[in-house]
């Protein structure tokens, strides 16, 4: 078994795998009322998708994470997931969703072998839900967040968008939402991915230290080197299990520990959320039918230029114009 390292000595061993570009909400700050779906010829079908996982499990990649677009919503998900879940090699399969299909598949999802899910939760007041996702659906998730602790999935993580003057004030809201359920929370900074008209990021962009700020006026937190193989950074508080953390592209960037890789939908290997730099693996899967080493060598190969650092900076250009439901947040 290969294991996957790139240019800078870092190796790579998680791979995030979107599963669709489609969704059932219109985050503002992730996609446009109008955002245009890709055609279905473009998209990798689920047989791809799965050999896309294998290449790079065969490759050395332990823990895969599923997501989109909001990747219940593709038809098949769960056969999917129970397909990817027994591929050798793989020891974590999780998943990141908007939580609003988790009422009827939670439990698939657990017997197919997903081990462990972030549930996506900016607030807990029916308006503002409705005009940060545009759609009225905050019961359906709530009921998705309760299905998914009955169908027990372990350190369930919540995970919040924070923006000023939108939901910066319900940061102890969410905490003792989550405390209530024994939730892990993280607070995410928002990254300037595709271009949006609801708000300017510059102007409503909350700095994890903002929000670390808020929560240490009602709660001390106590700092952890707990990790999850992932790029948050985690706190404990007294009096309860709950995790609270931070992922801080911005103000604590996690570059230097890089672990992953991302593959979109249309099989484009990403190798930085923050560049352009990309490998059409869709084409090399279709030219080369039932045989996965021309696949297994190109990414070996395109490893070699995975940049050092994301050049994120504070402004209201845009920086990167693929949206995060295309990226594979
Ligand atoms: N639909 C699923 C969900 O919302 O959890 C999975 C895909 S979504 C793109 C993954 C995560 O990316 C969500 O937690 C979402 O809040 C976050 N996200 C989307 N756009 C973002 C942005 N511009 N900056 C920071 N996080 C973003
Ligand atoms: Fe959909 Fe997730 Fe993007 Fe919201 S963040 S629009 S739920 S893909």
């Amino acid at each position: 078994m290969t294991n996957l390292t790139d240019g800078f000595g870092r190796s790579i061993n998680y791979l995030r795998l979107s599963v669709t570009d489609r969704c059932d909400f219109r985050c503002v700050y992730c996609m446009s009322e109008d955002v245009r779906f890709l055609p279905k010829a473009q998209v990798l079908t689920l047989e791809e998708l799965l050999l896309t996982a294998r290449s790079f499990t065969e490759l050395g990649v332990n823990k895969i994470r599923l997501t989109g677009g909001e990747p219940l919503v593709r038809p098949g998900i769960v056969d999917l997931c129970h397909e990817i879940s027994r591929l050798e090699n793989l020891q974590e399969l999780t998943l990141t969703t908007n939580g609003s299909q988790l009422s009827g598949l939670a439990h698939g999802l657990a017997g197919a072998g997903v081990s462990r899910i972030n549930i996506s939760l900016d607030t807990l007041q029916e308006t503002r839900f409705d005009s940060l996702t545009r759609r009225n659906k905050l019961s359906q998730v709530l009921d998705g967040i309760d299905s998914a602790i009955d169908a027990g999935f372990k350190r369930i993580k919540l995970n919040a968008v924070v923006m000023k003057q939108r939901n910066d004030d319900e940061i102890i809201d969410l905490i003792n939402f989550a405390r209530s359920r024994e939730l892990d929370i993280t607070f995410i900074e928002e990254m300037p991915l595709g271009e949006i008209s609801s708000h300017s990021r510059r102007e409503s962009f909350c700095s994890s230290d903002d929000v670390q700020a808020i929560i240490q006026q009602q709660f001390p937190l106590l700092s952890s080197a707990e990790t999850t193989g992932g790029p948050a950074r985690y706190f404990r508080m007294p009096g309860g299990s709950s995790r609270i953390g931070f992922i801080s592209p911005y103000s604590h960037k996690f570059c230097d520990s890089c672990n992953r890789v991302r593959v979109t939908v249309e099989g484009h290997l990403l190798l930085c959320l923050g560049n352009e730099h990309s490998l059409d693996l869709r084409y090399l899967i279709r030219a080369n039918p039932g045989n996965l080493e021309p696949v297994k060598n190109a990414i070996i190969k395109a490893l070699g230029n995975k940049p050092l650092d994301h050049q994120f900076s504070h402004s209201d250009e845009v920086q990167l114009v693929r949206f995060m439901n295309m990226t594979g947040g």
